[in-house]
């Protein structure tokens, strides 16, 4: 299953690779009903030969997906050119099915870097403390099973449960007693969290469960950990793992939206926004650390193969830099160049909803933070 560090890994090396080689997303996820009988690899043969792809490569490709009877995984993302280019890669995720014969179009892995930043989810009640890694991305440790959504159940075994018993009131020494051994077992959970947390690189925590339990854990963690807390759900953990996972997806959608939305906030504070001002401060100024851009943008943008730059006056046939001729491009592939050149985030922000708005509205579909 591939890992974050080996799609970053991928984007780096095939942005910017010259082409023209094959970039296919392949929805194989055998549980949807367009995929039975691997129907998936018909839409791959058509979408080849719709894309002009040697006939050779066209064989490799199929003779490579038709051998695999179970991929295991919900997308292939695959890239192969004539000499001897041939990576595939096995998401958990769905990402919108393309097949691309020309420049290397990568895009879609930006994509399900950003959308799925790790997230953890703490679940305890008086019986169980568990810990979630809601991330399609499989972590570099421990080969536990994909659940639902996306998530994986990272062992734990804390060394007691739940003190029991106690007195009557907080005063008198049963009570007190009882107090003790409550803060202990919440610093203990906490640090086990922790260790979780920062191995799998988790920067987003959630907290689930009984009100009065998510609110003593949440005062005794650490304080590198409490600051990563980004929701608290109260739930009753009865309900079945199935109920607890899709509101446990729920919570991260809501907090993925909200960060979005801070994202977008800042912008409006102190930012730049619409593709001249934006690409002038990327490439030439080069102040902008993290990106927004609507994924359904259709934009093209002239650009110097011989520079690797983006050329702003879509009338400049000749680089006024080189000399040499440019070309249109897809305007996302061209931020996915730059931003990788320049270490930029890069957000794309898909669907419709309050912030994909304030994007294409207000900021003219692409905006970025700046340094200065
Ligand atoms: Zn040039």
């Amino acid at each position: 299953m591939a890992q974050a560090q080996d799609l970053r890994q991928a984007i780096t090396s095939m942005a910017g690779r010259p082409g023209p080689l094959l970039s296919a997303y392949l929805s194989v996820n055998a549980e949807i009903p367009e995929n039975q009988r691997r129907a998936y690899l018909v839409r791959l043969r058509d979408a080849m030969n719709d894309e002009r792809v040697p006939k050779d490569l066209q064989q490799r490709i199929r003779d490579y997906t038709e051998e695999e009877t179970h991929p295991g995984a919900r997308t292939l993302a695959v890239f192969a050119d004539e000499h001897g280019l041939f990576e595939i890669y096995r998401l958990q995720v769905a990402v919108p099915e393309s097949v691309r014969w020309g420049d290397p179009y990568v895009a879609p892995l930006m994509l399900v870097l950003d959308e799925y930043e790790p997230y953890g989810a703490a679940v305890l009640d008086a019986e169980r403390f568990r810990y979630f890694v809601v991330s399609p991305l499989s972590s570099a440790h421990g080969e536990e099973k994909m659940k639902a959504n996306g998530f994986r159940e990272v062992d734990l075994h804390p060394s007691e449960l739940y003190p029991r018993g106690g007195g009557s009131t907080d005063l008198d020494p049963a009570g007190r007693k009882h107090q003790a051994n409550v803060h202990s077992f919440y610093k203990e959970l906490g640090e086990l969290a922790r260790d979780i947390t920062f191995r799998e690189d988790v920067q987003r925590l959630i907290l689930a469960g009984p009100g009065e339990r998510t609110a003593e854990f949440r005062r005794t963690l650490p304080n590198e950990l409490q600051e990563r807390v980004v929701a608290e759900e109260h739930l009753d953990l009865g309900a079945p793992e199935g109920k607890l996972l899709d509101r446990l997806e729920a919570v991260r959608e809501r907090a993925e939206h909200e960060r979005e939305k801070e994202l977008l906030d800042e912008i409006r504070e102190s930012g730049v926004r619409g593709l001249d001002e934006t690409v002038a401060a990327l490439q030439e100024e080069n102040r902008v650390y993290h990106l927004a851009t609507l994924w359904e943008l259709e934009a093209e943008i002239r650009w110097c193969d011989n520079d690797q730059l983006a050329i702003r006056d879509a009338s400049r046939e000749e680089c006024p830099f080189c000399g040499r001729n440019t070309r249109m491009r897809q305007l996302k592939d061209v931020l996915v160049d730059l931003a990788t050149a320049r270490g930029a985030r890069l957000d794309f922000m898909l669907g419709e909803n309050e912030n994909t708005d304030t994007l294409r509205d207000e900021f003219g579909g692409l905006a970025g933070l700046t340094r200065f």
